[in-house]
């Protein structure tokens, strides 16, 4: 893929799964939009992007992405945007809104530990490999 637009527009739990991405995904052009994004995303990265609940460029990479909605499951687009929703509750940052990446990750290592990806993200297929969890804390830690 080309270069990243800018600023990049996120769906915003998105973050979490960047922090634990290991290579895996729905599909091949899944696995490479996320490995760019997760590169030019690092964290101390001071990157522009924009915090949406809708879809997003790694969404537009993934299999279950049908006319710009999630469908990888019933309803699976209003419960994702609940999702992002949530996760910019938590975040205390409005949706539509516009920052470096850095300032996100900041938010990030102050507010939220491991029991809220589990409380956000309760059924998702990933989180029981422990990937999301242990990226945060590498955040946190710094190592
Ligand atoms: S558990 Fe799933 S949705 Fe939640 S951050 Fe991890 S990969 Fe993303
Ligand atoms: S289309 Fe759905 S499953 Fe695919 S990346 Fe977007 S939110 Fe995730």
């Amino acid at each position: 893929m080309g270069e990243l637009a800018h600023p990049l527009a996120l769906r915003a739990h998105h973050l979490l799964c960047l922090l634990g991405f290991r290579g895996l995904g729905y599909s091949p052009e899944f696995v490479e939009t996320m490995g760019k994004v997760a590169k030019d995303l690092h964290p101390k990265s001071t990157f522009p992007i924009t915090l949406l609940a809708e879809c997003d460029v790694i969404c537009a990479s993934c299999p279950h992405n049908k006319g710009n909605q999630c469908r990888k499951k019933a309803n699976a687009e209003s419960k994702v945007r609940a999702k992002d929703r949530e996760v910019l509750r938590r975040l205390g940052f409005e949706v539509k809104a516009e920052m470096p990446v850095a300032e996100a990750w900041g938010r990030i290592k102050e507010r939220l530990t491991s029991s809220d990806i589990a409380e956000i993200c309760p059924r998702c297929q990933w989180r029981e490999l422990g990937y999301c969890a242990e990226g945060l804390e590498r955040l946190v830690t710094g190592k």
